[in-house]
């Protein structure tokens, strides 16, 4: 008798997650955590594995935020560059963590560190990605004054990927804060519109009018939970979807 094997096909073929410095800090106020790091590997290794490129790009918020070194008296335009600067020592951490478990990984910044990352280059972004590296983006947008939300929004469409993938401490985009208020309700799907007109704070509004313009999806979701990036790829509804109304 013939033999049927069930081929598991990915929804996507490219994905952007984008990591905040938070998802990096564990249960601490601050930081990087190693063991927190090492499952975000686990987590993308199980996208890997059904076929999918995943490129990444990392927030600073766990080290330095612009607008609070600013608000604190700094100077904006050197608070955001020491912000992006953060988000290269977390991308060299998240890079860390994926060698040590044998995946392939190319850390790229917007900015030229050559003897720490290698400089954003579209071309051979798209390159690594195919040859099965984990690509991470690195020191945002390269220009002060905007969040890496833009930046994944940015290298999400320069890639050509499929999705962007925002991953958050909570369940998806709720109508109220859900940590504060155990009434607030989730929304399943959402168009760029609404996400504008509720002031959702999904995303920074540059980010959400960049995948409005350009039709790209984004899906906001808890990496906590385990094997969710993988259950994404594998078509379940989990989290909030935002795209454009058909
Ligand atoms: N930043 C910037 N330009 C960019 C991306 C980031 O100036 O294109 C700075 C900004 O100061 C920001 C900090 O880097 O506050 C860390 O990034 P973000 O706040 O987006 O980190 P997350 O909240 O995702 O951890």
């Amino acid at each position: 008798m013939e033999q049927t094997t069930a081929r598991v096909e990915p929804l996507y073929r490219r994905i952007l997650l984008k990591l905040s410095g938070e998802a990096l800090q564990g249960d601490h106020l601050f930081g990087i955590d190693a063991s927190k790091l090492s499952r975000i590997a686990q987590e993308i290794i199980g996208a890997q594995q059904l076929g999918v490129q995943v490129a990444l790009v990392v927030g600073g918020g766990n080290l330095i935020r612009g607008a609070d070194l600013c608000a604190a008296g700094l100077d904006r335009i050197a608070a955001d560059q020491m912000g992006m600067l953060a988000t290269v020592i977390n991308g060299l951490a998240l890079r860390d963590a994926l060698e040590r478990k044998s995946i392939p990984v190319t850390l790229m910044s917007a900015f030229g560190i050559p003897s720490i990352a290698e400089q954003y280059d579209r071309s051979k972004a798209q390159e690594k990605l195919q040859q099965g590296h984990v690509v991470i983006f690195s020191a945002g947008t390269g220009n002060p004054l905007v969040t890496t939300d833009s930046a994944a929004a940015l290298r999400g469409i320069e890639i050509g990927a499929d999705i962007v993938l925002k991953a958050t401490k909570v369940e998806g985009v709720f109508d109220d804060d859900p940590i504060k208020n155990p009434k607030a309700e989730r929304f399943e799907h959402l168009s760029y519109e609404e996400v504008i007109s509720k002031r959702l704070g999904v995303m920074d509004l540059t980010a959400i009018l960049l995948c409005q313009d350009h039709g790209l999806p984004l899906r906001v979701f808890n990496m906590n939970k385990q094997g969710a990036l993988k259950r994404i790829m594998l078509g379940e509804d989990i989290g909030t979807m935002i795209k454009a109304v058909e």
